[in-house]
């Protein structure tokens, strides 16, 4: 590959080299548990046993390293069994300072968890760069984050918690799933270490799980994080690797239109009387719009929006759409609407009457007639 290329480039080559021994310009898809060793047991190749690693899973790891704009990534089962492992590899007596609006999965790991690991956890509003200020103690190890939030699209600054965190010897961590490096490179802006669930628009398609670290720097922090992954084997399995890999070379088109769609979507549902709310950052008037301007290249495929009259009201909605789906998960090629309350259960800090809604690829005409059709009755 030639060295300056941009991303979008990039996303089309990255791992995707021709294969050395039979020319195929799609790569293969190893399999393989097990490699062939020396009698002694010196590597004969860089393999040895699955757990360790796999052609498959290196050429997804370089491709992940080039597209975040970091120098080393390790692929995992699933984005929570990325964030475990990030924990367990924090000294023991760490402190890890959150973000309060965070994936309902790690605010589970950090309450439920993270105490398991000799590590302790509290939350800030960090869209307040003073609280997190405060916040952060002699032992803090990371601050952690997402932008935009889940499930309310709050947008955080990354470059100016990325100083705080500095400044304190502390971590920035990064879960760039909503955004994903189309719309937004946290590691350029001083991130430390950027977490991906692959299940969502980087495999895109709905059918595989997978999670991802990428650390700016090679070094202690990213081995630990290795070591722990071959020990208690939260590996992704080379068919997932695979898929993924084919999701990253059209991500840019589809982070385009999922952006443009979403915006269209939303600018509707702002003028519609039976919407309270509607949480895009790529609204004027949403409250972190001029940071998300700046940090993002568009606004991408993800937004909310509270129903007049209540949960009654806003499940109703959700049960006469006809080409949304009523679906969890996000990043899929179909749009997808979720009452997010009931799926997050019981101590639930969704409010009810939200419904999240992850924009697909449609038309986006037929989007709003769809969704602005399940509001009108
Ligand atoms: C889905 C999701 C996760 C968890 O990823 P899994 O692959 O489901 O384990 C983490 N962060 C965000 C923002 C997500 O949307």
């Amino acid at each position: 590959m030639p060295k300056k290329l941009k991303l979008e480039s990039i996303l089309v080559h990255a791992g995707a080299e021709t294969d050395p021994t039979t020319g195929a310009v799609a790569p293969p898809l190893h399999l393989s548990t097990t490699f062939e060793h020396q009698p002694d047991g010196e590597l004969l190749n860089d393999y040895i046993y699955i757990r360790n690693g796999n052609p498959t899973q290196t050429r997804l790891e370089q491709a992940l390293a080039a597209i975040e704009g970091g120098s080393t990534a390790l692929a995992f089962a699933s984005g929570l069994a990325a964030g475990a492992v990030y924990f367990q590899s924090l000294a023991e007596g760490s402190h890890v300072l959150y973000h309060k609006d965070i994936y309902h999965g790690f605010l589970t790991t950090m309450k439920d968890y993270l105490h398991k690991w000799g590590v302790s956890a509290s939350a800030v509003d960090a869209t307040d760069p003073g609280s997190v200020r405060a916040g952060i103690r002699p032992n803090t190890a990371a601050i952690w984050l997402e932008t935009p939030t889940n499930p309310r699209l709050q947008v955080l600054d990354i470059a100016r918690l990325a100083q705080i965190s500095h400044a304190a010897d502390a971590r920035l961590v990064v879960d760039n799933t909503f955004a994903t490096p189309v719309l937004q490179r946290p590691i350029e802006k001083g991130a430390d270490v950027v977490l991906h669930s692959m299940t969502k628009y980087l495999g895109g398609h709905s059918d595989i799980q997978g999670g991802a670290l990428i650390f700016a720097e090679s070094g202690r922090d990213a081995e630990s994080a290795s070591r722990i992954r071959t020990a208690l084997g939260a590996v992704l399995s080379p068919f997932n690797a695979w898929l993924i890999l084919r999701g990253i070379r059209s991500l840019a088109c589809r982070m385009q239109r999922h952006s443009a769609n979403a915006l269209a979507l939303a600018r509707r549902l702002e003028q519609h009387p039976a919407v309270e709310r509607v949480h895009y950052p790529g609204l004027t008037r949403h409250p972190g719009f001029e940071i998300a301007r700046d940090q993002m290249d568009a606004f991408g495929g993800m937004l909310s929006f509270e129903v007049a009259g209540g949960y009654e009201r806003a499940v109703g909605v959700a049960s006469r759409v006809a080409l949304f789906i009523n679906a969890t998960s996000l990043g899929g090629t179909e749009s997808l609407i979720e009452h997010r309350a009931s799926v997050e259960g019981p101590g639930s800090q969704t409010p009810g009457n939200l419904l999240r809604v992850s924009v697909g690829l449609e038309s986006a005409d037929d989007l709003i007639d769809d969704l602005i059709g399940a509001l009108d009755v």
